[in-house]
């Protein structure tokens, strides 16, 4: 497993919902939890590592001695919103950049933990940030989509840098030839 940078395709996949949490379920979700704290992470969702259905995995402090922070949430959904804020995010898929994003500024959600448990969270500040950015990539939502015209001009460069990796990789045989890359 290995997670994969803008622009390829499985990031701009709408996922499945999982219908049964099953062992190959259970081991993605550990799987991932192990990459996000290797990169330093936050939050990170199962298309970004080509999986096709909707899961994602947090911890709102990213350390993985705090496992009272840490979240798989499995078909999650946001019921309500309040206010909005503008803070500095950023995506292990763009390594590198980071931009003023708004989003909302407390959210409610409810998902299912890996024993099919349903939960309700609210959720302000950072923690409610990544929620919003990780179920966005559960419907191939980018945080790219969300800037406006300033931070996304202010992105240019990084994002054309992840353009010329992403053919590099099919010529070095990394990814396959014929892949489409989807902005
Ligand atoms: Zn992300």
């Amino acid at each position: 497993m290995k997670i994969v940078n803008y622009p390829h395709p499985a990031l701009r996949a709408m996922c499945k919902p999982v219908t049964s949490i099953d062992k190959d379920v259970r081991l993605a979700a550990g799987a991932m939890l192990d990459l996000m704290y290797q990169r330093e992470g936050l939050g990170l969702a199962a298309p970004q590592v080509t999986l096709d259905y909707r899961m994602i995995v947090m911890n709102f402090e990213g350390e993985a001695e705090r496992k009272d922070m840490e979240v798989v949430a499995i078909n999650p959904v946001i019921l309500e919103t309040k206010g909005t804020e503008k803070d500095r995010e950023g995506c292990l898929s763009f390594p590198g950049l980071y931009q003023d994003i708004r989003r909302a500024k407390t959210v409610k959600v409810q998902y299912y933990d890996l024993d099919g448990r349903a939960n309700e969270m609210v959720c302000s500040e950072l923690a409610a940030r990544i929620w919003q950015h990780e179920i966005d990539h559960l419907n191939g939502v980018l945080f790219i989509d969300k800037m406006g015209p300033l931070q996304r001009y202010g992105s240019r460069n990084d994002i054309q840098n992840l353009m010329v990796e992403f053919d590099d990789d099919k010529k070095r045989g990394l990814l396959p030839p014929d892949m489409e890359p989807k902005l």
